[in-house]
């Protein structure tokens, strides 16, 4: 019966806006013409009253006649009612001439008037802002972080989203990369510049981590509910390092009603995450779904310039003494995380400091070889092809073997290209060693390991995991 409505309603409205309010109804039950459905939130129920409530009610007595009732239930209660049960009911039939359904609403406990406590400005205009810690940290701004290749995009999606929150096609914006690649970083650009330009809006920054904290507290507490009102009052959201969501069900489930509250009424949200929303593992598919709506955005590691740039930026704001020679020692030994490269110097100065010595070439030096993880030449190659079976989940035996299997040809591919960049091994010698091929098929692994490369962001982003795992 539900399903019948559900193509009723479907047909009539908007595709997003069937999918944020209808999909995620559960019927339960129908028993003499009272269908009950299950709606996530207080806040959907009345969503639905105020929006949908004629063509819910047309489409029920399409469906199942008039006489038609209509019960809800609603899965997360106002903390202030006395029981989550409590369901109001509502009457829709038989009389199709009805004016406003709406006031058809019996159960006192759920009229709008004596329900001030709804603090959600869809539906109740004019409350008072949310006055709150947008949890900024001022030197995380735009000014600061430096563009190169590598960040553009993330970079000035950023920048568009700050300059009109909600009303750009990046909503949500999905910033991810590496750690150290400044997602951090550009996610509170965000928030320092929106703050900047419309200092009315509520913007806040929370990790994954707090907020599933706050929200376990609000649990334990009974409020979940005001934990809910809570972020559905927040014009710009932003939530780095989603992937800790990954496995937390409850969580997941509470953020994606807050994630359809606030795309709903237009206002932003920013995620960062660690891998792009293809590869990211214990999500729901409907969170996933979703995090796909707007732009992902990935931040690359660095080019030399841009080290160079970023290390220098520092320099100067910090007022650091040090040579030039010292500053392209870090810049062309510390390649992949720009955590680490404002690292060396925070080392560099502190050891200066302490020693109240100048800082020598050779004392940086090692300071930076201490913190590169491995320098290349010590890589070997059975050392990749164990990473590479690891990380493929293949048997050693079947990279060896003549297997033409697809997952097994490309794990032998990129075994060869890791090979050739990370060893000083010859083409041949590698064949030798990975499945006794000969130096053309090595070679012709390198180059189409390097295209597919080129092409696909998720191989690409597959290519730098197995590079970590390499380097460990
Ligand atoms: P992530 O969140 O991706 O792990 P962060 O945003 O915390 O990385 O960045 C790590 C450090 O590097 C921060 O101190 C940040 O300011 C700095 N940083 C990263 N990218 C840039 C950049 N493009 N320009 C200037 N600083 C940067
Ligand atoms: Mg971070």
């Amino acid at each position: 019966v539900w399903s019948e409505c559900l193509n009723y309603i479907q047909a009539a409205i908007p595709k997003n806006d069937f999918r944020t309010w209808f999909e995620p109804i559960v019927p339960l039950k129908l028993e003499n013409k009272v269908l009950t459905i299950q709606v996530p939130t207080y806040y959907f129920y009345e969503f639905i009253e105020e929006q949908y409530i004629k063509l819910v009610s047309r489409a029920l007595r399409e469906v199942i006649g008039a006489g038609a009732k209509l019960e809800y239930s609603v899965v997360m209660d106002q903390p202030t009612s006395p029981s989550p049960a409590a369901v109001p009911r509502i009457n829709y039939g038989p009389a199709p001439s009805h004016p406003d359904l709406r006031n058809r609403v019996v159960d006192k406990k759920y009229s709008r008037e004596e329900q001030p406590k709804i603090r959600n400005p869809f539906v109740i205009p004019g409350v008072k802002k949310l006055d709150i810690d947008p949890q900024l940290n001022s030197e995380y701004t735009f000014e600061n972080f430096v563009e190169g290749d590598c960040n553009r995009l993330a970079r000035s999606a950023s920048e568009a989203v700050a300059k009109n929150p909600g009303k750009t096609a990046f909503n949500p914006l999905f910033l991810y990369g590496n750690s150290g690649l400044g997602k951090t970083h550009l996610g509170q650009a965000i928030g320092i510049e929106v703050k900047k330009r419309y200092p009315e809006k509520t913007v806040l920054y929370v990790s994954a981590n707090k907020f599933t904290t706050q929200y376990t507290d609000s649990v334990a507490h009974n409020s979940a509910n005001d934990f809910m009102h809570f972020y559905q009052m927040i014009d710009v959201l932003i939530i780095d390092d989603i992937q800790e969501l990954a496995g937390k069900e409850g969580t997941q489930n509470t953020f994606f009603h807050i994630f359809n509250h606030l795309h709903q009424s237009g206002k932003q949200l920013v995620l960062t995450s660690d891998k792009p929303p293809v590869a990211l593992k214990g999500m729901k598919e409907r969170l996933l779904s979703r995090f796909k709506w707007g732009l992902p955005a990935d931040l690359q590691a660095p080019d030399f310039d841009t080290r160079l740039e970023i290390l220098w930026n520092k320099i100067r704001k910090d007022g650091i003494q040090i040579s030039e020679d010292i500053v392209h020692y870090i810049a062309s030994h510390i390649t992949d995380n720009v955590r680490e490269l404002e690292g060396a110097l925070i080392s560099l100065l502190a050891m200066s400091t302490l020693n109240k010595t100048e800082i020598t070439f050779d004392v940086a030096k090692s300071v930076v070889d201490r913190l590169v993880s491995k320098p290349q030449k010590d890589i070997t190659v059975e050392q990749i092809l164990d990473k590479v079976c690891d990380y493929y989940g293949i048997k050693p035996e079947l990279l060896q073997s003549r297997s033409r299997k697809r997952e097994i040809v490309q794990a032998r591919q990129v075994a060869m290209y890791f090979s050739k960049n990370f060893t000083n091994s010859s083409l041949s010698s590698i064949g030798a060693l990975i499945g006794g091929r000969d130096h053309a098929t090595v070679l012709h692994a390198c180059k189409a390991v390097k295209n597919l490369k080129e092409t696909n962001t998720e191989f690409k982003h597959q290519l730098k995991e197995i590079e970590n795992l390499i380097r460990k």
